[in-house]
């Protein structure tokens, strides 16, 4: 029957666009990468499943250096042109499992799971020297800009009560990381 055949269509549009809709409404619209809301769901499962499983968990903090006077000297669509490409530069230096977010402004949030300390250590130095080796030929003579990373480890050294807890973890490291020069990243340490 035709009718049948066309709702079936209409059925199978409208579960396309459902799809489609909660999977931009995880996004954020100027980078494409994942919005806060969807970090806090994919970091609350994987702290629990992490738990259960006995297996390490890093998240990583990353900040862009100086970000205000990229904007105030190039302009802020120049800015914008930037967090996009650091955007693409996160994801390429990442693996499929784990999940890259843009928290804020030039703030960027990387889950790695099942990375112990070391893994992620390798992959947010990659990450600091690629950003720092990039030249941005959108802007007159070309720009640069650097990024700097904070990351903890929840595991079997360190464990952490919760993911507040350890995501400020990654942040105070990010703050050391400003605070010893930028254009770095620095491992969470237990203040002894
Ligand atoms: P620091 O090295 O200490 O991180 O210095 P900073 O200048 O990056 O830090 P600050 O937090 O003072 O400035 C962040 C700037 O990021 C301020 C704002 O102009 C810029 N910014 C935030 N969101 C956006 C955005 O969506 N687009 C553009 N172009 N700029 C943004
Ligand atoms: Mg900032
Ligand atoms: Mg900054």
């Amino acid at each position: 029957l035709q009718v049948v055949d066309d709702l079936h269509d209409k059925a199978a549009h409208l579960e396309n666009r459902t799809k489609e809709l909660e999977e931009s409404n995880q996004r954020d619209a100027l980078t494409g990468l994942y919005n806060r809301g969807h970090l806090d769901e994919f970091l609350e499962n994987a702290f629990k499943v992490a738990g259960e499983r006995g297996e390490p968990l890093s998240v990583a903090f990353a900040d862009l250096d100086h970000f205000k006077s990229v904007n105030d000297t190039h302009g802020h669509q120049v800015g914008d042109q930037i967090l996009v490409a650091t955007a693409k530069l996160l994801e390429k230096n990442t693996r499929s499992a784990d999940l890259v977010a843009r928290y804020g402004g030039e703030e960027f949030i990387l889950v790695f799971p099942g990375s112990d300390k070391a893994l992620v250590a390798m992959i947010c130095e990659r990450i600091v020297k690629a950003l720092a080796s990039e030249k941005y030929d959108f802007v007159e003579d070309g720009l640069s800009v650097t990024i700097s990373i904070g990351y903890a480890t929840h595991g079997e050294e360190m464990s952490f009560n919760s993911i507040d807890e350890f995501v400020n973890a990654a942040d105070t490291a990010l703050y050391t990381a400003k605070m010893e020069g930028r254009n770095r990243s620095v491992e969470f340490r237990k203040a002894s």
